[in-house]
């Protein structure tokens, strides 16, 4: 715990988030700018600042998530054809928030969205109703 990394407030629950799956070791929640919807982040609950800081054993009991959390996103929507997985490591690789995390951003079309490494902040666009409805889909495919 960090107190003042934004990732790790979410995990105390003092900075309140859109949960898609938890348990000891990661989160998985939706991501405020919603590049598209669906954009989820997975995160260890240890902090650590980038890919750099994993040894083998949280390794192992976070990254093997990743697939399950690929599937349950991909099977929320019939419309989600592809998913890109992506990991941004330090100022100039565009990581803006400095707790590691694994984006998974869903792809509906190849060309419908603004899509790059620095992603758009869809936001506003999302109300608090919406970001619960996205995250239940996904919840309820999670083969937990
Ligand atoms: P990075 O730029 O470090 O690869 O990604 C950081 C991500 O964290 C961004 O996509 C940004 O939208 C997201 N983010 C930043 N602050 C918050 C927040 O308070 N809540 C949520 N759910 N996502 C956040
Ligand atoms: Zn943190």
């Amino acid at each position: 715990m960090q107190t003042d990394c934004i990732f790790c407030k979410i995990i105390q629950g003092d900075i309140p988030s859109t949960k898609v799956y938890e348990d000891d070791d990661v989160l998985a929640f939706l991501d405020i700018s919603q590049t598209t919807p669906g954009h989820t982040l997975l995160i260890p609950k240890k902090h650590i600042e980038n890919i750099f800081e994993y040894d083998d054993e949280l390794a192992s009991r976070v990254l093997t998530k990743i697939p399950m959390i690929a599937r349950a996103i991909k099977q929320s929507d019939p419309a989600i054809k592809g998913l890109n997985i992506l990991n941004n490591n330090g100022e100039e690789a565009y990581q803006s928030v400095f707790h590691s995390h694994i984006h998974f951003v869903p792809r509906f079309t190849r060309d419908n969205d603004d899509f790059s490494m620095h992603f758009t902040d869809n936001s506003a666009k999302y109300s608090a109703t919406d970001l619960n409805e996205i995250a239940a889909k996904i919840r309820t495919n999670l083969e937990v």
